[in-house]
C-alpha cells in the first residue's frame, strides 16, 4: 500500500523543516510505503527553495509549485491529481495539526472511505475563527444533512479514488466530505490533536465566514436542484399554472353566457397563476439548460503549474 501525504502551503518558510521532519519521523516508522506532495500555492517568500532542497535530499518528497496564489482547494485538487497512493492524507502545512494522528486515520481507510479530523480542543482565536467555525459547521450539518462536527479540518484521509473524482475550487475544500457523500462514501470522524500556530501568519480572517456562508447555498442547491432542475420546478409551476387556466376557464364561460367580469378580483389571480406557473416552467427549463453548461465548464483549468508540462493543467 501506498498512501500520499498532501500538504497546501502558502508562505510557510519557517515551518517547512520541522513540518518534513515531523511527517518522516511519523511514516518512516509505518510498515506501508509513502510520498509527500508538497504544493507551494505561489508563495512568495523563501518556501519555494526550502522545498527544492527538501525534494533534492528526499526521494519520497515531490514538488508541485502554482504560478500564483491559487488558495487551498486548488492546492488539494492538484495533490489529488497528481497523488499515486491508495490512500490521501491531507495535512496544513502550520503544524497545527499532528502528524501523529496519520496513521489511526490511514488504518480506518478500508472500512471507511473518508476519515475526518475532528478538532475537538482547537487552539484557535475565539471571537474571529472558533465562534464563527462552530455556527458554520451548524448550519452545514443542518442544511447538508451530513452530520460532522469539523468540516474545516485540514486533517482527512481519503480512498484515493473517492477525491480523484471530486472537482473543488474556492472555499469548497470544507465540503468534500458533503460532496463525496453524494456519491454514498462512508465517512468516519475522529478526534485528532490540535496546535496553535507557533510560526507564520493564519492566511484566513473573518471575511471567509461569509464566503463560506454563499458556498454553502450554492453546494444545498446542487445537492437539491442540480441533476434535475424542470423536477424540482416543474410540478409547482404546472400546479399554480392549471390552477390559474381553471380559474380562467370558468370566467371565460360566465363571459360567454353574458356576466361581465372585468371587475372580478377572481381574473386577477387567475391571470397571475398562470403567468408564475408558466415562468417556473421556464426557469426549470432553464436549469435544465444550465446544468449541460455546468458540466460542460467543469473542464476549466483550476490552476496552472509552474514550469512543469503546462498542457496538463487540471483538465477534468
Ligand atoms: N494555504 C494555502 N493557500 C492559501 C492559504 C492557505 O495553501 O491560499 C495553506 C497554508 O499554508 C496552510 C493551510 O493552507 O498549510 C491552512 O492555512 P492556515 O493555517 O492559514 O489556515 P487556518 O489554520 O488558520 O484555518
Ligand atoms: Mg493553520
Amino acid at each position: 500500500m501506498l498512501v500520499s501525504i498532501v500538504v497546501p502551503i502558502y508562505n510557510e518558510e519557517e515551518n517547512i523543516e520541522p513540518l518534513h521532519r515531523a511527517l518522516k519521523e511519523v511514516m518512516d516508522a509505518q510498515e506501508y510505503d509513502y510520498e509527500i506532495l508538497f504544493i507551494d500555492d505561489g508563495s512568495t517568500d523563501r518556501t519555494p527553495s526550502l522545498l527544492e532542497e527538501i525534494a533534492q535530499k528526499d526521494t519520497k518528497v515531490r514538488v508541485l509549485t502554482f504560478r500564483r496564489n491559487f488558495g487551498k482547494a486548488a492546492a488539494w485538487s492538484a495533490g489529488f491529481d497528481h497523488a499515486k497512493g491508495d490512500v490521501i492524507v491531507t495535512i496544513d502545512a502550520d503544524l497545527q495539526n499532528d502528524p501523529k494522528n496519520i496513521p489511526k486515520m490511514v488504518s480506518l481507510i478500508g472500512e471507511y472511505d473518508v476519515v475526518n479530523g475532528w478538532r475537538k480542543k482547537r487552539k484557535d482565536p475565539f471571537i474571529i475563527r472558533r465562534f464563527p467555525s462552530i455556527i458554520a459547521n451548524w448550519l452545514i450539518s443542518k442544511v447538508t444533512g451530513v452530520k460532522l462536527r469539523d468540516y474545516g479540518s485540514g486533517l482527512k484521509a481519503y480512498k484515493a479514488d473517492v477525491v480523484k473524482n471530486i472537482r473543488i475550487y474556492g472555499e469548497m475544500h470544507r465540503f468534500i466530505p458533503v460532496i463525496a457523500s453524494w456519491y454514498g462514501v462512508k465517512i468516519k470522524e475522529i478526534e485528532t490533536i490540535h496546535h496553535p500556530r507557533l510560526r507564520g501568519k493564519s492566511k484566513y480572517g473573518i471575511s471567509r465566514t461569509l464566503i463560506v456562508l454563499l458556498d454553502l447555498i450554492t453546494i444545498k442547491f446542487l445537492q437539491s436542484f442540480s441533476t434535475k432542475p424542470l423536477q424540482a420546478f416543474g410540478p409547482v409551476g404546472l400546479l399554480l399554472g392549471a390552477t390559474g387556466f381553471l380559474i380562467n376557464l370558468y370566467l371565460t364561460i360566465l363571459w360567454f353566457s353574458g356576466q361581465s367580469i372585468g371587475h372580478r378580483p377572481l381574473l386577477l389571480l387567475g391571470i397571475l397563476l398562470m403567468i408564475i406557473g408558466i415562468q417556473l416552467i421556464g426557469m426549470g427549463l432553464l436549469g435544465e439548460m444550465l446544468v449541460s453548461v455546468y458540466h460542460e465548464s467543469q473542464k476549466r483549468p483550476l490552476y496552472v503549474l509552474k514550469d512543469q508540462d503546462n498542457k496538463k493543467e487540471g483538465r477534468g
